[in-house]
């Protein structure tokens, strides 16, 4: 292949390159305006495992109410998704922002839907945490304890708290 047309080869490619990010911008915006997302994410931009064949969908009601919202949050220069940025941890991603939300919707929905009342979910809270800090210590105490006591006698290092839940997973 010659110089002149491998250089009109990358011109051409960089066209091409260049419509069709035009094209997804052009679909960005109408999704965007449309109040579409993709079926993968439920967001106008596919999961990183998406083959980006998957549907796309219309939000409608208070989900399309919620895509509005977060339209003016982004007019506003507003960041409606936080994260933690810079530190290398692999595992399931969390958002606990949603969580919380879920959980504030589910008490708010049994309060008004069934014969229960605040103070009784927040007690069922604090025995539920009461449990499983009390299970967490039961589950690592002695091993903690010996750990120390060896770092006493100059055996080994003071322990690093590497906590063992009582499920065997740990908690760092
Ligand atoms: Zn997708």
């Amino acid at each position: 292949m010659t110089n002149a047309r491998k250089s009109r080869e990358k011109h051409r490619m960089e066209e091409r390159e260049i419509i069709e990010r035009r094209m997804e911008e052009e679909e960005l915006k109408y999704m965007r305006e449309n109040f579409q997302v993709y079926s993968c994410s439920g967001t106008q931009q596919h999961e990183p495992n998406c083959d980006r064949e998957c549907k796309i969908v219309q939000l409608e009601g208070i989900d399309r109410d919620i895509a509005e919202e977060l339209g003016k949050w982004d007019e506003a220069g507003m960041v409606a998704v936080g994260g933690v940025p810079g530190l290398p941890i692999p595992g399931i991603p969390i958002n606990t922002f949603d969580l919380d939300v879920k959980i504030v919707a589910l008490i708010n929905y049994l309060v008004e839907n069934f014969a229960i009342s605040k103070e009784e979910l927040d007690k069922c809270y604090a025995e539920e945490k009461l449990l499983r800090l009390r299970s967490i210590r039961e589950a690592n105490e002695d091993a903690l304890r010996e750990a120390r006591a060896k770092a006493h006698l100059g055996i080994q290092e003071p322990p690093k708290p590497n906590l063992i839940l009582p499920t065997g997973t740990k908690l760092q």
